[in-house]
């Protein structure tokens, strides 16, 4: 597999960094019990997502460099657990790098009340210019059609991507990461699906809720790596986002 450096703008700092920094873009570390292990290595970077405001103020103690918090409503969730005043605070002190994981799921029957929320907590994101971290399990042409209607520019990392190329090409119109998880090698067509993100070259890797809650990035990146047949460097520098 070849991969072609191209130039696209600018992102902000970690996803910038993704190729020579260790970057899991989306990662679970609240009940991880080796957090402060995983954190003395400086050359891991970490953005990990508190679902509620007890795993909120438990992150918001956490004084490292290499160490990101993402926060929102999340579709499946109890409602207004990240409430938007909240948000509002978390952003006007600068508490937060991303907002998310927002969005969509299949498994929650109200789809209205997802939407509502979700234009609410993007509208906020979009009004301090802070990255989305987006959740979707199914729905991903409401997704499609609500960012188009209203939200071009926002940047967007989409975590744990599950669909189609039809898909993908149709979330290409917007600013927008794809957030590699290991899951996707279950996917049938995930050869095509990971050539597809990997020649966009606006990817990163997560670990989510990592497996038995370990966060080992590298193993994300070595198995899509095998998978592909590169070497980890090679697909490292293939998702430059800067060249
Ligand atoms: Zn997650």
């Amino acid at each position: 597999m070849y991969i072609t450096p191209i130039k696209y703008n600018p992102l902000p700092y970690p996803l910038s960094h993704s190729s020579s920094l260790l970057l899991n873009a989306h990662c679970h570390l609240f009940n991880c019990p080796s957090l402060d292990k995983l954190l003395e290595d400086d050359n891991r970077i970490y953005i990990s997502n508190a679902l509620d405001e007890n795993e909120l103020n438990h992150h918001l103690l956490i004084k490292k460099s290499n160490f990101f918090i993402s926060t929102g409503q999340h579709p499946l969730y109890p409602k207004d657990t990240i409430k938007d005043s909240l948000l509002i605070k978390l952003l006007d002190d600068n508490k937060i790098y991303a907002v998310g994981e927002i969005g969509f799921d299949k498994r929650n029957k109200n789809l209205q009340s997802q939407i509502s929320t979700f234009l609410n907590q993007v509208d906020i994101a979009n009004q301090y210019e802070k990255p989305v971290i987006i959740h979707c399990v199914g729905h991903y042409y409401e997704l499609f059609n609500l960012l188009k209607k209203n939200f071009k520019k926002v940047l967007i990392i989409l975590h744990a991507f599950n669909s189609s190329i039809e898909v993908i090409n149709m979330l290409n119109e917007f600013n927008i990461v794809f957030s590699i998880h290991n899951k996707i090698l279950k996917m049938k067509k995930a050869r095509y699906i990971l050539h597809e993100i990997i020649s966009n070259h606006r990817f990163v890797f997560e670990t989510d809720t990592g497996i038995k809650n370990e966060h080992d990035i590298t193993l994300t990146i070595s198995n899509i790596a095998d998978f592909m047949g590169v070497e980890p460097e090679k697909l490292l520098n293939g998702g430059r986002t800067q060249t």
